[in-house]
């Protein structure tokens, strides 16, 4: 056979695949609502930040935490399965994690920084540890839907089984649960900027719970929110269980999915965050990211880069 006898070979070309943009449920919706200047910046088009202090807290947090829920299931060392990890353990993996974002740039402000988010995390160990790792059916969990001309993502950061509890038609014995490194804003200040960070929170929980209904036929019983700043609250340890119980109320925030009305809320976070995704292509086409109407919130702006140029910057600019 010679290469002449492909001559009038017709070959169709391949069409390209058509590759959808994907959105993070957190840290591109509900980055864009906190500031959708430092979203375009610090995201989009890929600044570094000098400090990037709420990533720092937020990463260490969740990796120390990974390393716990892990150590209790025998998966770092088989000898320490179902024991409650000690300060000692907690300090080690602090140290560790820290230094490898360290070399990847991301850093805490100063040691104060580190020491509080070494406590938090031993207070959490020390306050949930017994109650919860033993109930983990799963960690990082990503979910995702196609919603048109986009993905939605999200990684939820706890699946809890629950199955002691009653569980109604249609529903799965599980808790979803994640972790936000800051204070709960239903105990904060009663601003306008604190009622739409907890409205944002919670359209986060709703949109959780259809993507895990979306992967599995059904709808988590609950959502809760841990908000792990509030660990610090109380200046003294150990604590009554009295104690604990009100730390622990202060800490959470809890959606009921069998609440007809939280449900009904679901399809309103839905519309919404595809809003906001149609805001981030629109921002995107012109490469243009104004501030928000009013500043986010005085922790955000205080630790942001942008914050001397910035139209809503602090009025008194003053270092963190
Ligand atoms: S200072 Fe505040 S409003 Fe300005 S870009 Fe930074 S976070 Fe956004």
């Amino acid at each position: 056979m010679s290469w002449s006898d492909f001559n009038n070979l017709n070959i169709s070309q391949r069409e390209s695949p058509i590759v959808l943009p994907s959105y993070s449920v957190t840290s591109d919706i509900l980055s864009f609502q906190v500031c959708p200047r430092q979203y375009g910046f610090f995201t989009y088009r890929g600044y570094k930040s000098e400090h990037n202090v709420q990533f720092w807290f937020g990463t260490i947090i969740h990796q120390v935490l990974d390393k716990l829920h892990l150590q209790y299931k025998g998966l770092l060392n088989p000898l320490l399965v179902n024991q409650l990890p000690s300060n000692e353990d907690i300090s080690r993996y602090f140290t560790q994690i820290n230094s490898s974002l360290r070399a990847r740039g991301i850093r805490a402000y100063n040691k104060e920084n580190e020491n509080r988010a070494l406590e938090i995390l031993k207070r959490f160990n020390q306050y949930e540890g017994l109650r919860l790792y033993p109930k983990i059916k799963d960690t990082e969990c990503a979910f995702q839907s196609q919603r048109g001309t986009f993905i939605l993502k999200g990684v939820v950061d706890i699946l809890k089984d629950i199955s002691e509890e009653i569980i109604p038609e249609g529903y799965e014995a599980v808790e979803i649960l994640d972790y936000k490194a800051s204070k709960n804003p239903l105990y904060q200040e009663n601003t306008p900027q604190n009622q739409r960070k907890l409205r944002n929170y919670q359209f986060q929980l709703l949109v959780y719970a259809q993507l895990y209904r979306e992967r599995t036929g059904y709808y988590p019983k609950k959502g809760i929110l841990y908000f792990l700043n509030d660990l610090m609250d109380a200046t003294e340890t150990p604590h009554s269980p009295e104690q604990i119980l009100m730390l622990r109320n202060q800490a959470t925030y809890v959606v009921d999915f069998t609440n007809e009305a939280e449900l009904d809320q679901i399809h309103h976070a839905m519309t919404e965050f595809e809003s906001v995704v149609q805001q981030i292509e629109n921002c995107k086409q012109v490469d243009c990211w104004d501030p928000p109407q009013s500043h986010p919130d005085r922790d955000t702006c205080d630790t942001c880069d942008m914050r001397w140029d910035c139209p809503h910057g602090p009025p008194d600019l003053r270092y963190p």
